[in-house]
């Protein structure tokens, strides 16, 4: 059965099927990414007045308006501080941030440092295409060192964020990284990470062939997915070094980091809170 004769049969639908058809490219994997995303909501059954989703701005930043359920298109980069504030005011819902590898990495970086080092209680989805896909193929922080993009015409001379190893140094309980090919794991993962708290991220490697393929050997959807398929090494115990994504190189996947029971932030601060109730 397809995502849309599932979701039609559900009684509340989580897509905004009005605003159909979509603004992203025939074969981006955004698509792909949001698919898993709300199959693995539906299958956590979690009801959908609890759920919000906040993301920034970019072609993945566009989810926000196309699922039924409260959500936020915020400005560039501020995801994560609307998503925080979101949490603060309502302790009791899922909070989501979906967004790129631009909005997340780049202007937004600080917020996802400072959110992960303080473990709030939110769960990122970041969809990592290597480029800025909206704005025309700039590179950006996550594109592999000698990439071609708009901006770096004979090749990237910038190292890229290694997103895993940043979010596992500042303490995030659960990390994990998959593509836009490993469907059944990246809905697992987020099913298993919408049942956990915590500063919980998961990169997903996807594809990009209009503006980034194009310019780097993989000009259709297929060949991006091919390359993924070939060159993706499932290693949930890969060392940091591993982790680093090189140009046509290999991509480690997998759940690197599961913890669980560390205090959110939400609760640290709810428990000085009490204490200084009860102390006044
Ligand atoms: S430009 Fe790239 S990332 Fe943006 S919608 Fe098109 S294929 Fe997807």
């Amino acid at each position: 059965m397809s995502l849309m004769e599932e979701l039609r049969m559900n009684e509340e639908s989580l897509l905004r099927t009005e605003r159909l058809p979509h603004v992203w490219c025939p074969g981006c994997g955004i698509g792909i990414v949001l698919n898993a995303f709300l199959r693995a909501v539906m299958r956590r059954k979690i009801d959908p007045n609890k759920l919000v989703v906040v993301s920034g701005i970019g072609c993945t930043g566009r989810a926000a308006g196309y699922v039924n359920v409260d959500s936020f298109h915020t400005t560039h980069g501020r995801g994560i501080p609307f998503a925080v504030g979101i949490k603060f005011a309502r302790p009791d819902l899922n909070v989501v941030v979906f967004s790129g590898d631009g909005d997340l990495f780049a202007i937004g970086g600080n917020h996802f440092v400072n959110a992960a080092r303080r473990n709030h209680d939110l769960l990122i989805i970041a969809v990592n295409n290597f480029t800025y896909g909206m704005t025309g193929g700039q590179h950006g922080p996550t594109t592999p060192t000698g990439a071609y993009t708009t901006t770096t015409p004979y090749g990237n001379p910038d190292r890229p964020f290694n997103i895993p190893h940043l979010a596992i140094s500042l303490g995030a309980p659960y990390v994990a990284r998959w593509t836009t090919y490993h469907v059944n794991q990246l809905q697992n993962s987020i099913y298993k990470a919408l049942g956990m708290k915590g500063f919980r991220v998961i990169e997903i490697i996807s594809q990009c062939p209009t503006v980034y393929g194009r310019r780097n050997t993989m000009r259709t959807p297929l060949s991006m997915m091919e390359y993924f398929q070939k060159n993706s090494i499932v290693k949930n115990d890969a060392s940091f070094e591993e982790l680093e994504i090189k140009y046509n190189g290999k991509i480690v996947v997998g759940e690197f980091r599961n913890v669980q029971g560390i205090p959110t932030y939400e609760e640290r601060y709810e428990d000085i809170i009490r204490r200084a109730q009860n102390e006044s």
